[in-house]
Order: structure tokens, then C-alpha cells, then sequence
């Protein structure tokens, strides 16, 4: 669904991804671990032009990520982004901000937009807060609505970067539990995370990152009891 080849990106002197390649395969589940700095938000912000890349190619199912306009804007659509901070439009009801997407990019009418909003925030479990604003929902709360809100774009594949490290311990879970369903669902997903659990038990591959590039790659077995790099024994040992 996603491949990257040879991708090379600077911020000035900075070389933040060296030469990466990598596809994620329809239904696969590519957790991305690795450093603080070692470019793994990049590499996630380059797979929809969030990031331009100096040189090397990406492609969303076999076609070469346009470079501007209404292409990309379709293609965008296609890949849901999760992040950190939860980034709904604190003014909007969370029915709303699950809606909006479809009736501008998508062209639904109201009615069609709310049901299938309503039935994704059923599945996360936040239909209960559709008519309240942001403010009135717990940061776990809000990371649900922001997952419903991308999955009410219909995507081919959904990225997530650290949906839970913003979040107080006790909220994780809930929001980790939504991803494994999404995961079992066979959505396509690349999930930037430190949670190690949930690595082990949803990813069909794991990706070390360090220095902006890619330094191991394997099963989730393979990779945390049987690390092949010193690096990556290194950074397993850190986060014990
Ligand atoms: P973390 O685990 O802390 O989120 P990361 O692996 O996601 O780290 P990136 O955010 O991709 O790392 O950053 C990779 C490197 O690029 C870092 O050294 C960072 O300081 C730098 N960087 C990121 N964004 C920019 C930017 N817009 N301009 C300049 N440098 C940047
Ligand atoms: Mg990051």
C-alpha cells in the first residue's frame, strides 16, 4: 500500500533520513521504534507530503506521491494520521470534527456523514460525548474521537505517531485497545510507539530506526529477543 525508495531528507545540515526503503503491505501492521531525534515522525510526515523529501520516491498503492494540488489532496485523504496532540477543532462538537472531513472533502450530506460518524464513535466507544466539545472529553477520550475522526475518511492506511504518549497512564489502554481492533479489522497501519506490549502483541513487522535510518527490521519475536545490532540492543536495554 506504502513504499518508500531511497528516501533522503536534510533540514539544513541535518541528514534525517538516510536512504530509506520500506513498504508496508495491504493488512500489515508496521510498528516504527527507535530514538527521540532518530527521524521517525519524518519518515511518517513524508508518506502524505507533510514533509517534501530531497530525493528517492514514494508511492501509495503503486502510484508516486504527487508533488502539489488536487491529486495530492485526494491521495492525502487516503492515509489517516494520528498524532500525539490529539488536534480537533476545540470549537466543534466532537460530531462535528468526525463530519467535516467527509462533507467538504468527501462531498457527504449531513445525514450520511453523521451516521457513519456516529457508528465510528460508537466503535471507539465515545458515541456518548458526540454533542460535547473537546475541553469536555479526557485526553483518552479525545485520542478515540481523533482516530474516529480519520477513519470517517474511509483510508486505505492509517499512521499513528505516538497516539499515546501525551496521555496519563491509566487512559493508554483504552486507546491501545482501539488500535488493536482497527489492527485485527486488517487495517493497514504504521504506529510509531514506546509501547513495547503493544509492539509485541499487534505488529506484523518492527522497524529500528536510529540516525535516520533503517537499521533492523523484523518480526516482533525476531526483534526484541533476538535483537541483531548493537544499537538496537542498546535502545532495548534504555527502555527496559
Ligand atoms: P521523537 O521520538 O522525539 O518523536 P523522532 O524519531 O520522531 O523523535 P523526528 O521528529 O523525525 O524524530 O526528528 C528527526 C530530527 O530532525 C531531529 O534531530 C529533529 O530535531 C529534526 N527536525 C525535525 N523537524 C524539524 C524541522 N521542521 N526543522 C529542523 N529540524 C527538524
Ligand atoms: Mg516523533
Amino acid at each position: 500500500v506504502i513504499e518508500l525508495r531511497h528516501v533522503d531528507k536534510h533540514f539544513g545540515d541535518l541528514h534525517v533520513l538516510r536512504d530509506v526503503n520500506l513498504s508496508v503491505g495491504r493488512g500489515e501492521v508496521l510498528v516504527v521504534i527507535g530514538p527521540s531525534g532518530s527521524g521517525k515522525s519524518t519518515m511518517c510526515r513524508t508518506m502524505n507530503r507533510l514533509e517534501t523529501i530531497d530525493s528517492g520516491e514514494i508511492l501509495i498503492e503503486g502510484e508516486p506521491l504527487p508533488q502539489e494540488g488536487r491529486e495530492l489532496a485526494r491521495m492525502r485523504a487516503e492515509l489517516g494520521m494520528v498524532f500525539q496532540q490529539f488536534n480537533l477543532f476545540a470549537h466543534m462538537t466532537i460530531l462535528d470534527n468526525v463530519t467535516l472531513g467527509p462533507r467538504e472533502v468527501l462531498g457527504q450530506g449531513k445525514e450520511e456523514a453523521e451516521r457513519y460518524a456516529m457508528e465510528l464513535l460508537e466503535r471507539v466507544g465515545v458515541a456518548e460525548q458526540a454533542h460535547k466539545v473537546p475541553a469536555q472529553l479526557s485526553g483518552g477520550q479525545q485520542q478515540r474521537a481523533a482516530i474516529a475522526r480519520s477513519l470517517a475518511m474511509r483510508p486505505k492506511a492509517m499512521m499513528f505517531d505516538e497516539p499515546t504518549s501525551a496521555l496519563d497512564p491509566e487512559m493508554i489502554n483504552e486507546v491501545l485497545d482501539v488500535m488493536v481492533e482497527l489492527a485485527r479489522g486488517g487495517m493497514t497501519m504504521v504506529v510509531v510507539t514506546h509501547e513495547m506490549s503493544f509492539a509485541r502483541r499487534v505488529a506484523d513487522r518492527v522497524v529500528f530506526m536510529a540516525d535516520g535510518q533503517i537499521v533492523e527490521e523484523g518480526s516482533p519475536d525476531e526483534f526484541f529477543d533476538h535483537p541483531k545490532t548493537q544499537r538496537a540492543r542498546d535502545f532495548l536495554d534504555s527502555i527496559k
